[in-house]
């Protein structure tokens, strides 16, 4: 995702039947100059990627290649690639001559680089509707980079099918979408322990996939016999239930489900809260329209 404050970013929007000329290989005179004190933001489906090119738990990942922080605005957790701590301040995984050593499976947003993605939003013009997301893309042309010199021609479309980004894009939609909806309130006293497990079903894949089988996750939720089974051996489809459980948490779908009885516990605890509070505000007016007459 690109800041469209970036001072290198061309200000125009972008299609993907937009040109532009670029090139890059190794032996250009900047070559990994991009891989670099940046911030590098990763999706879910970059970190599963990453974890098992490097063969490493979601859970060592994390703590080894990763920093993160709450979004000032929406407040929803975030993971970006932890740059090394010299001057230089590196990408843990470029190499000098080589370049990414990790290339096949580096993050969407380098795969996309020079080009970026941004979204434009939009109240709807219906009160009770959500937001209108107009996507579109943007050029960064830092001064560094010398592959706009070159003369090959690209549209964004090409450009995206040559890096392989459409799948990317594909997995990561639903993320992008989680991304732009309300985070827990601030004020919600479960908030910190929801967070938590907000950042665990979003990044850290192993440890929800644990939590999911060995906790007593399956006694609360209704989760089908098939997804369960296709969830103990496919980390895209763990990535998209795990999408279902925030999306639970932040009560926004409800593809997942509690088991019956609990749904009815649940509803019976939310009427009985309910009554409590009407009849708590009506004794209050009682005692307020009492002390007005005396
Ligand atoms: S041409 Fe641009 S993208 Fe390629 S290595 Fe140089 S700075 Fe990086
Ligand atoms: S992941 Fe690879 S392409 Fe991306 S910044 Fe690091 S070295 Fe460069």
């Amino acid at each position: 995702m690109v800041s469209l404050n970036n001072k290198s970013v061309i200000p125009a929007k972008f299609e993907l039947e937009s040109e532009f000329n670029f090139r890059c290989y190794p032996g250009i005179s900047c070559f990994t100059r991009c891989c670099r004190n940046i911030e590098l933001l990763l999706t879910p489906h970059d970190v599963i990627r990453m974890k098992n090119r490097l063969g490493l738990s979601s859970t060592e990942f994390l703590a080894r290649y990763t920093r993160y922080r709450e979004d000032e605005k929406t407040t929803h957790p975030l993971v970006f690639i932890k740059m090394n701590e010299d001057d230089q301040k590196l990408c843990p995984f470029v190499a000098e001559k080589e370049g990414c050593r990790i290339y096949t499976d580096r993050p969407a947003a380098c795969r996309y680089y020079p080009v970026g993605q941004a979204t434009h939003r939009t109240a709807s013009e219906k009160e009770d509707e959500d937001p209108v997301h107009q996507e579109f893309y943007v050029i960064i042309k830092e001064d560094h980079c010398r592959g706009f010199d070159e003369d090959r021609q690209w549209t964004i479309g090409k450009w995206r099918e040559d890096q392989e980004a459409a799948r990317a894009d594909e997995l990561n939609l639903e993320w992008k979408n989680i991304m732009m909806k309300q985070n827990l309130p601030r004020e919600d006293e479960d908030r910190e322990r929801r967070q938590k497990m907000f950042y665990l079903a979003s990044y850290d894949i192993d440890a929800f996939r644990r939590y999911v089988l060995e906790s007593r996750f399956l006694e609360i939720f209704d989760v089908e016999p098939e997804r369960l089974e296709k969830i103990k051996n496919d980390e895209i489809e763990l990535m998209h239930f795990a999408f279902d459980y925030i999306k639970y948490m932040l009560g926004i779908s409800q593809q997942l489900r509690l088991k019956p009885q609990l749904a009815e516990e649940q509803r019976r605890a939310v009427d009985e809260k309910r009554a409590r509070e009407v009849a708590e505000r009506a004794a209050r007016e009682a005692r307020i329209r009492e002390g007005r007459s005396q």
